[in-house]
Parts: structure tokens; sequence; C-alpha cells
């Protein structure tokens, strides 16, 4: 990715942990790597098509100045999310504060923090078999809509399928979102369990009837396995609700282990329910 570079930005703020740092204030320095495409802009010779880097520089002056935190490394966290919320062609920041008049009683050039912040790409499969289900699955494409720190891609249509599982209950309504995020993985299932509870989820049943069932399908190449969250989501290649509706809208994304496309998955999954 194409950068646009910041270096040494000179601010006078008010950030530390001592009283004296927050009332007298000292200068910081901010580096940040604008990582964005610059191709059509370069060609066309059109700002309109780029980032402007004075409007970034103005807008890290006053955030930085506008707030007083007692941490470098929070100065970083708040600075990019406000970054990357601003200026929409940024895909990724690197960003560092600098703080060379840090109060240590030792001789030093400078002190810093230095973090890399971006907009992840994930897909979420969606589900619902209890109640009005259209509204249930248009409600959570709805709550990712107005949430700023996720930036609706691509949604597939819904479909019907038969429940998986072996429990006794209604046919369900499945779907596929393509989205933006600056969650984490942890983070964003935070998110879709407090949509799914927003919709009346109840979990009694493993696999049974749902209002709502919101599922992290693929975080990027991201590949993690903790007691909450395994990502790729652990079955999606045996399940056609998962892989048909996500086939419409990203039949060319791979999964990041198998390295098999979406498409191969869903053939493989249709070809093995056939001969059952
Ligand atoms: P299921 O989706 O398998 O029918 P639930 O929706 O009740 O079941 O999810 C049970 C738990 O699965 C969640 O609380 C969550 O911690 C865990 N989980 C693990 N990996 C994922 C993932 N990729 N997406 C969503 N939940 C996950
Ligand atoms: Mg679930």
């Amino acid at each position: 990715m194409d950068q646009i570079i910041i270096e040494n930005l000179q601010i006078y703020a008010h950030h530390g942990v001592y009283r004296e740092e927050n009332e007298k204030g000292q200068n910081f320095y901010i580096n940040a790597v604008l990582e964005t495409d610059t191709r059509n802009a370069g060609t066309l010779d059109d700002l309109d098509l780029s980032t402007n880097y004075g409007e970034v520089c103005t807008f890290l002056n006053h955030y930085i100045t506008g707030h007083i935190y007692k941490l470098i490394e929070t100065v970083a966290e708040k600075t990019a999310e406000a970054v990357l919320l601003k200026f929409p062609r940024i895909r990724r920041i690197i960003l560092e504060v600098r703080k060379p008049e840090a109060p240590i009683a030792l001789p030093f050039e400078s002190v810093s923090v230095k973090i890399t912040r971006g907009w992840h790409k994930v897909y979420l499969s969606c589900g619902s078999n209890m109640g009005d289900r259209k509204a249930h699955l248009d409600g959570a494409v709805d709550a990712l809509r107005v949430d700023e720190k996720c930036r609706v891609l691509r949604v597939s249509d819904w479909i019907e399928t038969k429940p998986y599982g072996g429990v006794e209950q209604e046919d369900f309504l499945n779907g596929a979102i393509a989205l933006e995020t600056l969650y984490t993985p942890e983070m964003l299932l935070e998110k879709i369990h407090e949509i799914e509870y927003a919709h009346g989820r109840e979990r009694k049943i493993h696999w049974g009837p749902r209002t709502l069932d919101l599922d992290i399908i693929l975080y990027e190449n991201c590949v993690m396995c903790t007691q909450e969250l395994t990502i790729p989501h652990v079955d999606m290649h045996n399940r056609c609700f998962v892989l048909e509706p996500l086939m419409h809208i990203a039949p060319y994304e791979r999964h990041p282990l198998t390295g098999q496309t979406v498409r191969q998955m869903y053939e493989a999954v249709s070809r093995r329910e056939e001969n059952r």
C-alpha cells in the first residue's frame, strides 16, 4: 500500500501522569505513516482523490491539544482511531507519539509509543429461525451500519435453509455480511453478542432455535483459537448455510489455513450433501 508520511509534527500539549505536566504542558512530536492508495490522485493530479496531509496535521494538532491523557499510549490509541474515522481513504496508520521532554531524571533523547491501527475486512454469517426472521437479519445489518467502527460493504440475499445439527426446529433464514471494522476480533464478538441480545437472543439449546445468530466467519487472514473465539469459524467449511450466501458476495476469498476459496468449499460441501 502507498504511504503518506508526516514526520515530527510538533504539538504543544498537556499529557502526562504528573500534575505539572498537565498544567504546564510540553512539546510532543508526531510521526504518522498513512497507508492509502495514491495512484488515482497521482495519475490525475487531483487532491480530491487523496488525503490532504495539511488537513491531517491540523486535525492531529486539534485532537492532541483538545484532550489531556495520562499516557502517551492513550494519546496514540485515541488519535489513531480518530484519524481513521475522520479520513475514510486511510486504510491503516502507523502512529508514533514522541515525548522528548518527558520527566526522566537521566540523560535521554526521546521516549515514544508507536502503534499500527487500521480497518479490517471481515465476513459475518447471520441466521434466524424465530419470530420475524427477515426483520431480525435486517436489524442486524442496520445495527452494524450505525456503528461508526463498522462499514458494511456487501450484504447477501437472505436464503431459506434447513436446520443443522439434529435439533427439530423451524427452517432458517441465513445470510452473509462483508464489512470493514476497527474492532479487534474480541471486540467484534462482543459487538455481535450485543446485537444478538438486542434481538432477544437466548442461549438455551446448543444449535437450537434462535431469533438471531451472528458468527465471525473470516477476519482478514487471522487464525486464532481461544476459549471464546475460533477464527476462521471452526465449522465454516461444513456449513452450506454459511457458504452459499458467502459465495454470493465473496466467492474468491480464501480460507487462510486450507487455501480453499469459498466457492471450492461450497462445491465440496454440496457434493457431500448430494451423495448422502
Ligand atoms: P453457534 O453459533 O455455534 O450456534 P452460539 O452462537 O451460542 O453458538 O455461540 C457460542 C459461542 O461460540 C459464543 O459465545 C462464542 O464465544 C463462541 N465462538 C467461537 N468462535 C466464534 C466465531 N468465529 N464467531 C462467533 N462465535 C464464536
Ligand atoms: Mg453464534
